[in-house]
């Protein structure tokens, strides 16, 4: 898994306990000690990597990147111009249906790094889930930041057939139940909590789900979401079968 960390980004600490352990012990994207050698390398190799390579990428422009056409028409609706330095890294690594580690601080265009080729590969593809089905999933820790991803997601996807809907604890459940339950839904946003009501009461099954982005993997952590996260990967089709960003 390559990993990305972004001019400006987070300072992780570099003594015991630091960001790439925790993610090494923690993650549970199948067998948990190859996740581990990966991820550690990963952040380790992104320190060395020469700036003077990050500038050359980070002057591309959107349309270089090779995202789909109805993706750039709503950019260019939202005043997107040009992609921030983390965009510039992992849109064409995302593209390519390589799994990615980012890190870099908010603020920095991290959710749409993931986001806008995720759906330039969902668009691609063609196909449509099945109601109660959905094909992507972005998991954050907050309802505040599920609502954001989902609103920015839907900006995004407007030029397209792709449906997003977002699922969040504390309000809404006959509202989010129906969304799902009754339409064909491309990407789900989600708090794990509410997520794994859903997939307990088959409202929503995730066999199908070919792309999963883990956004502020670190607050998650922090805020002791691991065991649901752990259950929804589990859900999922095995680590093959799926990008995992
Ligand atoms: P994030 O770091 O993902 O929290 O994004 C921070 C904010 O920057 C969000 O409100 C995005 O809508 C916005 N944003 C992301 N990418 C770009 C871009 N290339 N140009 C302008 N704004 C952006």
């Amino acid at each position: 898994m390559p990993g990305i960390e972004a001019p400006g980004s987070v300072n992780w600490p570099s003594g015991p306990g630091r960001a790439s352990d925790v993610f090494s012990q923690s993650f549970p994207f199948h067998a948990g000690r190859s996740w581990g050698r990966t991820a550690a390398r990963v952040t380790d190799s992104v320190r060395a990597l020469p700036h003077v390579f990050a500038s050359l990428i980070i002057n591309m422009t959107f349309e270089q990147l090779g995202l789909s056409q109805p993706i750039l028409q709503a950019l260019g609706m939202k005043n997107y111009n040009t992609p921030t330095p983390i965009q510039a890294q992992a849109i064409p690594l995302v593209l390519e249906g390589r799994d990615l580690l980012g890190i870099a601080q908010t603020g920095t265009g991290k959710t749409a790094a993931f986001g806008l080729p995720m759906l330039t590969r969902l668009l691609a593809d063609g196909t449509r889930p099945r109601a109660g089905h959905c094909r992507a999933l972005i998991l954050a820790p907050t309802r505040e930041l599920a609502i954001q991803i989902h609103k920015d997601a839907v900006a995004l996807a407007r030029h397209t057939p792709l449906r997003v809907a977002v699922v969040y604890g504390g309000m809404d459940y006959g509202k989010q139940q129906a969304e799902l339950a009754r339409n064909q839904v491309d990407l789900v946003v989600a708090t794990p909590g509410r997520l794994l009501d859903f997939k307990s009461k088959h409202v929503l099954t995730l066999s199908r789900v070919e792309a999963l982005v883990i956004d502020e993997a670190d607050r998650m952590l922090d805020m002791g979401f691991i065991p649901d996260v752990r259950r929804i990967v589990y859900s999922l089709p095995p680590k093959h079968k799926r990008q995992t960003m």
